[in-house]
């Protein structure tokens, strides 16, 4: 088993009115209790954070965002900026997102921007990795796993190790009810691993799984020794799978 916490966290992305959000993020907490067996987090749209905040206030639940711009302030319309996240109560931040990276442009070098930027602030950054449908045909799975952690993270101080989250997320996985096996997420969580030397502090960084995580395939890969968590799309949207998935992790 792995030596920390497992961490939880659920993207709702470009989902849920105010109202919708109040209420899935109150499911979350009345059936969480004060006790979960895993650290939670939960990844509203920018426009729900605040009432969001207000709901997990006081509650194991932390607030996170689902991207972040790497300025803290300026002319830059439509971003928001690290120092406005942790305003708004967030303790975390999902980066480079496959999504982000395929709808939005976003690259390794603006995600190690984003990184720095986001620790700097004193957010947990969530960085995300993972090779399409025919990156891994071809074979080059780790290739390109590499390229991201090595360039994604590049230059981050040593005690970042803490706080730093990384979610391995095969792209051909996300959305598609097609869940790498539990053997395929531990071989590159594995992998991750050893690229990370200079982070290899205690506590170890956390690497998440992400890809059609559902109640039904949480527990086998929670139990491969490498997996410390779930980043969870579409079974995040429903405070019963959600939380089957938490139960999963104990
Ligand atoms: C995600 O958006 O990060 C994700 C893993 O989505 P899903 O669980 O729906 O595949």
């Amino acid at each position: 088993m792995s030596e920390v916490r497992k961490l939880i966290a659920g993207n709702w992305k470009m989902h849920t009115t105010l109202a919708e959000a109040r209420e899935l993020a109150r499911g979350i907490v009345q059936g969480l209790g004060a006790d979960p067996q895993a650290e939670v987090a939960v990844a509203p749209p920018y426009t729900a954070l605040a009432a969001v905040a207000e709901v997990v206030a006081g509650t194991p639940v932390n607030l996170a965002a689902q991207d972040v711009f790497w300025e803290e302030k300026g002319a830059f319309t439509g971003a928001i900026s690290p120092v406005m996240l942790v305003d708004v109560g967030c303790s975390q931040v999902i980066i480079g997102h496959s999504e982000r990276r395929q709808h939005f442009g976003e690259t390794d070098a603006t995600v190690n921007r984003k990184v720095k930027a986001a620790l700097k602030a004193g957010l947990g950054p969530i960085v995300c990795v993972g090779e399409t449908l025919a990156e891994r045909e071809a074979g080059h799975t780790l290739q390109v796993v590499e390229r991201q952690v090595k360039e994604g993270l590049a230059g981050l101080p040593a005690d970042a190790a803490g706080r730093l989250v990384i979610a391995y997320e095969p792209v051909w996985a996300i959305g598609t009810g097609r869940t790498a096996t539990p053997a395929q997420a531990q071989e590159v969580h594995a992998f991750i691993r050893t690229l990370l030397p200079e982070l290899a502090g205690t506590p170890r960084v956390r690497i998440l799984y992400g890809g059609s995580v559902t109640p039904d395939n949480a527990a086998a890969l929670l139990a491969e020794p490498d997996i410390d968590g779930a980043l969870v799309g579409g079974a995040s949207l429903k405070a019963a799978s959600f939380l089957a998935i938490i139960a999963a992790a104990g």
